[in-house]
């Protein structure tokens, strides 16, 4: 494995007809990181992975190992590993074949081959199938294959495109375990793009909000999840009541158009009688507080329930609550002042 401390993206840009669909994105990976590539379609997720992987031309910027320019080098010669959403296996090639493949091409002797690529068969599990076309496998496992045939050449970075979308929920979950297992047991350092929020915070160390082709966002789960940088960054994050008003005398806000005041907590630069989007997650509306709200519709989520309900000054809340509601049941809603974040409502 090449030893190195850390990966450094600098001002990595990439369009096309002269659109950006990345847009200087400057990050340092430490070794041993998981990073996930966070945001919705289209916002460059796979841009950046790509520009990463040596596939896609840089327009901008560069890209560094310690200090060894990796962006004019060509894929093969930066030594990462690529899991793809479809698995991009060779479908005449048995198991074996697959993972031992690349270390063919990167010339390592027989016996070491075969060694190395038993070893990782067996880290994925896949013993009994090694003599199996892909054909003859279920999703899981052809993702499995994908993965061993990326960890098998020991590589500096694993880039990571998507794995879990074509899986069905169950696998998700279990392949998602894997993949942190094996990132940890490995000692790998793993760029990982995905769509799914839940994901990006289970697994990464520190995650990257795209939008745009813009960085909104770098942080660990934690501090994007409880203090996202802007609404877009909370919309996305599941803050999905966004109330529209207008700051006043400090922290507190007065809703529109129902004009009742609130009092939250600002984030970014909030004047007064500034245009604010307000934003708190489901989960964080108290129900013992003093507004009475209206319950509109009740959606069953396993353990809890996610409700609607309208307040008598006309908000339109999102609630969640492990008690039964029923449609035209009264609730008394609150909003905890730390909870409610107060967004500059025109900043992008
Ligand atoms: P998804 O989750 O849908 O894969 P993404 O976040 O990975 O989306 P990218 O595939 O990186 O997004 O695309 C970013 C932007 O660049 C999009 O607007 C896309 O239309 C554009 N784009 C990507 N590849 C090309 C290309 N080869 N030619 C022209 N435009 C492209």
């Amino acid at each position: 494995m090449t030893r190195f401390e850390r990966l450094r993206l600098d001002g990595v840009t990439r369009q096309f007809a002269g659109v950006d669909a990345l847009s200087e994105l400057s990050l340092e990976i430490q070794r041993g990181e998981f990073i996930a590539l966070l945001g919705p379609s289209g916002c460059g997720k796979s841009t950046a992975l790509n520009c990463l992987a040596g596939l896609l031309p840089l327009t901008a910027g560069s890209i560094w190992r310690d200090d060894v320019r990796l962006d004019t080098l060509p894929p093969e010669r930066r030594g990462f590993g690529m899991v793809f959403q479809n698995y991009a296996l060779f479908p005449h090639m048995s198991v074996q074949k697959n993972v031992s493949f690349g270390l063919q091409m990167h010339g390592v002797t027989r016996a070491e081959t075969r060694r190395r690529t038993t070893d990782a068969i067996r880290l994925v599990h896949l013993e009994e199938h090694a003599t199996k076309l892909p054909g003859q496998l279920s999703g899981g496992q052809q993702q499995r294959v994908a993965i061993a045939r990326a960890v098998v050449i020991e590589p500096s970075l694993v880039l990571m495109d998507e794995p879990l979308s074509n899986l069905d929920a169950k696998l998700r979950l279990e392949m998602r375990t894997e993949i942190r297992r094996l990132h940890q047991s490995l000692g790998l350092t793993t760029v990982y793009v995905t769509h799914d929020q839940e994901e990006a915070l289970s697994l990464s160390d520190r995650l990257v909000v795209l939008r745009d082709g813009r960085v909104q966002q770098i942080g660990t789960p934690e501090e994007v999840h409880t203090r996202p940088a802007n609404r877009h960054v909370a919309d996305f994050m599941g803050y999905r009541n966004l109330l529209p008003g207008r700051a006043s005398s400090g922290a507190s806000l007065l809703l529109e158009p129902s004009g009742v005041r609130v009092k939250g907590t600002p984030v970014g630069s909030v004047n007064d009688g500034d245009p604010v989007v307000a934003a708190i997650r489901p989960e964080d509306i108290r129900l013992d507080g003093d507004r009475e709200a209206t319950v509109d519709v009740v959606e069953y989520q396993g353990r809890e329930f996610t409700v609607e309900a309208r307040t008598d000054d006309g908000l339109m809340l999102h609630l969640r609550t492990g008690t039964r509601l029923s449609v035209g049941d009264k609730v008394r809603v609150g909003f905890p002042p730390d909870r409610l974040l107060l967004f500059p409502a025109e900043a992008s």
